[in-house]
């Protein structure tokens, strides 16, 4: 038996195989292969589906974003059949003996290396297309296609690191817990398992070394600890610790239906944090008195290309029917940073969590914004629903981002369609300058939603993804505590509510203080829900 340890994020208790996901071009292990005519084969296959998937790419770009915006998708076909690239590729097989994959991912490091060392910009961007095809021929070949990794029977997954949008594509029922040696704690992967309810444990150091595919584990999602083949105490254990869940649950589910309020009267909204229409019913059996924070990128990470009004509404207007008369407030596309879609093709940044992401690519590019608007307020004729921007940081992006607002819901007016009557309009307060112009703000939107993953990283200076940051990664630091007490403050002089939406809402240390700074909602992840209640109701 081996004993790890990483930072769990909570989910309880899990024990079955592992599924060790092994990926990423640096990982592909080089075989001699005794088949090369056959490696051939897979090559010549895996190029025509890879041409069939951008013609259709092209196809649907070109629909959505015109021309210009398509043709990234016919260099790649072009490059595609770029004969030194393919002799590259097939010399590796024949010359060297490797196995195709491994010849692919050789091609795509040396043609990269070579656009990249080039005077001429415009071919040093082709570097980014050559990796790009690259990684689509290595996905056909490798069989995940398009479409995420897929597995026969629940496993564990063992991973070197999962993005937000692999794992927003994982099948839930299969996924008996997540492992993986990098990420931290507040990364979007780790809240994705917390809302899927699925135990998870980031940055287990030497799991790669350690793990074996196949073999039995452990895994403690609320202590971080892991057991590779463990013995029999320790699955007595777990088995124990499952029971006492259990039987938590069952506490916990006599409050449903019960205000969330404490023993003296003070009343708190308490919402879920959710990231698509399969999120409804854990938000509904948690009783959710709303959506706080429907993540609605996660529906861009899961296409292959933008998705159109039409697919944004028919998901939107499901939720929204699906909340049954409860509020929804969608936070507008918070793409960039750790949350990337091919398609986007954003620029490489230094720094990109302080890049052009969230609201900053929304006003840069107001058609995607707009289309996304149009697909909020015409959900909106369904049911309650607010709308907030991420990201604020100075006035004007407010005003411009409800500019668009309005004139979407005028638009869509005049084209006849309905919308909503009234959607509320909000800001997360997560930077340390809508913090402190949240006085100027408030004065301008119905609510804050107070984003305190986010606002402990841009306060503290400190990577909210870095897996070594540690304790230098504080939640509780007076500086971010006194930066949500002034924002609540701020919000209720101005007239607006206040809510918070962060991981930090669901700390019960907090609860308390949350309630004597007059925070009037908490969003959390829909397991979340219930222990926040009985802790409001034990309060005097
Ligand atoms: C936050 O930053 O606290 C937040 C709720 O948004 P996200 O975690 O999606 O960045
Ligand atoms: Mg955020």
């Amino acid at each position: 038996m081996v004993q790890l340890q990483g930072k769990g994020t909570g989910g309880g208790v899990a024990v079955g195989s592992v599924y060790l996901l092994r990926k990423g071009e640096g990982q592909i292990p080089m075989h001699r292969t005794e088949d090369p005519a056959g490696e051939l084969r897979q090559l010549e296959a895996a190029l025509q589906t890879a041409r069939g998937q951008l013609g259709r790419l092209y196809e649907s770009a070109r629909e959505r974003a015109g021309e210009e915006s398509a043709q990234v998708f016919q260099i790649h076909q072009m490059m595609l059949e770029d004969e030194d690239y393919l002799e590259a590729i097939r010399d590796a097989v024949t010359q060297e003996g490797c196995n195709v994959q491994w010849a692919v991912s050789k091609a795509s490091q040396m043609f990269s290396q070579m656009f990249s060392s080039m005077e001429d910009a415009y071919m040093r961007e082709r570097a980014a297309d050559v990796e790009d095809i690259s990684r689509r021929l290595l996905r056909i070949l490798s069989g995940s296609g398009d479409a995420g990794i897929r597995f026969d029977a629940p496993v564990i997954l063992a991973a070197e690191d999962l993005s937000p949008s692999e794992t927003v594509q994982l099948d839930q029922e299969k996924i008996l817990a997540f492992l993986t040696e990098k990420g931290s704690d507040n990364s979007h992967t780790a809240i994705l398992a917390r809302t899927m309810g699925i135990p998870a444990v980031v940055g287990v150091s030497g799991l790669l070394k350690a793990v074996e595919q196949g073999m039995e584990a452990g895994v403690d999602g609320d202590s971080g600890a892991v057991w590779l083949s463990p013995d029999s105490v320790v699955l007595e254990t777990l088995g124990e610790k499952a029971a006492l869940q259990k039987e938590q649950k069952r506490r916990l589910a006599r409050l449903r239906g019960l205000p969330a309020q404490t023993q003296s009267g003070r009343r708190m909204m308490l919402y879920a944090n959710i990231g698509g229409v399969e999120d409804v019913q854990a938000a509904l059996s948690n009783d959710a008195e709303g959506v706080g924070l429907f993540r609605t990128e996660f529906l861009y990470l899961q296409s292959r290309t933008y998705p159109t009004e039409e697919e944004q509404f028919a998901v939107y207007r499901k939720v929204v029917q699906g909340m049954d008369g409860r509020r929804v407030i969608f936070r507008t596309l918070d793409i960039g940073a750790d949350k990337q879609a091919d398609y986007f093709q954003l620029e490489a940044e230094e720094n990109p969590a302080m890049g052009v992401r969230a609201i900053r690519i929304c006003l840069e590019r107001p058609d995607l914004f707009r289309t996304q608007l149009r697909a909020i307020y015409r959900a909106g004729a369904y049911g309650p629903v607010g709308i907030m921007f991420p990201m604020i940081t100075s006035l004007w992006e407010l005003q411009e981002a409800k500019a668009h607002c309005e004139a979407v819901r005028q638009e869509l007016i005049e084209e006849g369609i309905p919308v909503a009557e009234k959607a509320e309009i909000g800001v997360m307060i997560e930077t340390p300058a809508a913090a402190l112009i949240s006085g100027t703000l408030a004065a301008h939107v119905d609510f804050f939603s107070i984003g305190t993953n986010d606002l402990t990283q841009y306060t503290l200076a400190l990577d909210r993804q870095n897996s070594k940051a540690g304790r230098f990664y504080d939640p509780h630091h007076p500086a971010v505590l006194e930066l949500i007490r002034i924002s609540a403050k701020a919000a209720h002089e101005g007239g607006a509510w206040c809510g918070i939406c962060g991981e930090l809402a669901a700390d019960l240390s907090l609860t308390e203080q949350f309630l004597d700074w007059g925070i009037d909602e908490l969003s959390v992840s829909p397991g979340g829900i219930l222990p926040l209640k009985e802790t409001i109701r034990s309060l005097p």
